[in-house]
């Protein structure tokens, strides 16, 4: 099977692939990437430049853990060895949280989906919510690691580092190709500072949005 290695993908030129027709509606964005990307960050702005909330799956599963819940015990193990928490439950609380009504002009998912049963499940809570918008970043992994090592969180410690890079390419970069067949997907050079991957996601966003209201 062809493999897209986001990780260690050559830079890109400034966006390679574009691949569906504009959509109207809820802007449903999934950013997408290996860890280190810079999805947390490029969330955070989108989210406020429109208007609907960030959800951060690794954020939400955080929280459950610093608050003790039963959630969190049962997730901290898999996160301290940066191993991917159950499908299952990583669905339901998705889920739960597209039920939330800040939800209904869309969202910016960070960190799910994950695998493929992920985005199928995203598919079937999304069935008449309008599409899903894909944005990638691909990010060298010599960059991702050195991110990483610099960020230190308590699962960036470079042996868990090493094993959520090799999940990412087992478990979750074929989820690309997936979306490739049935959504619009982005691909941008995540390599680049910051404000450059902003512009960058905002172009993408508005073309694929299609054109702004008509004047008459
Ligand atoms: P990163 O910044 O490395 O991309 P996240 O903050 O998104 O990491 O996630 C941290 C951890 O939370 C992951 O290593 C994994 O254990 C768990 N996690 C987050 N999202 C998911 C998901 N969609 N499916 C399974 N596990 C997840």
């Amino acid at each position: 099977m062809e493999h897209l290695a986001v990780s260690t993908a050559p830079r890109p030129r400034r966006r390679i692939v574009m691949t569906s027709p504009p959509t109207e509606g809820p802007l449903n964005l999934v950013l997408f990437g290996p860890p280190g990307a810079g999805k947390g960050t490029q969330a955070d702005r989108l989210a406020l430049r429109y208007n609907v909330p960030k959800i951060s799956t690794g954020d939400m599963l955080r929280q459950a853990i610093q608050d003790r819940s039963r959630i969190g015990e049962l997730v901290r193990d898999t996160l301290d060895r940066g191993a991917l928490v159950g499908d299952d439950l990583i669905i339901s609380l998705v889920g739960q949280r597209l039920e939330q009504p800040d939800t209904v002009n869309g969202f910016v998912l960070d960190g799910f989906p994950r695998t493929i049963p992920q985005a199928a499940a995203l598919d079937a809570l999304l069935a008449d919510r309008g599409r899903v918008m894909v944005i990638a970043l691909v990010v060298h992994v010599d960059e991702v690691i050195r991110r990483l090592s610099d960020r230190g969180r308590a699962d960036d410690e470079a042996f868990v580092i090493r094993e959520r890079l090799a999940i990412y390419t087992r478990d979750t970069e074929p989820v690309l190709e997936y979306y490739r067949r049935r959504a619009s997907v982005t691909i941008l050079d995540g390599n680049r500072p910051t404000d450059a991957v902003t512009e960058d996601i905002e172009a993408a966003v508005s073309t694929a949005s299609g054109p702004s209201p008509r004047n008459s």
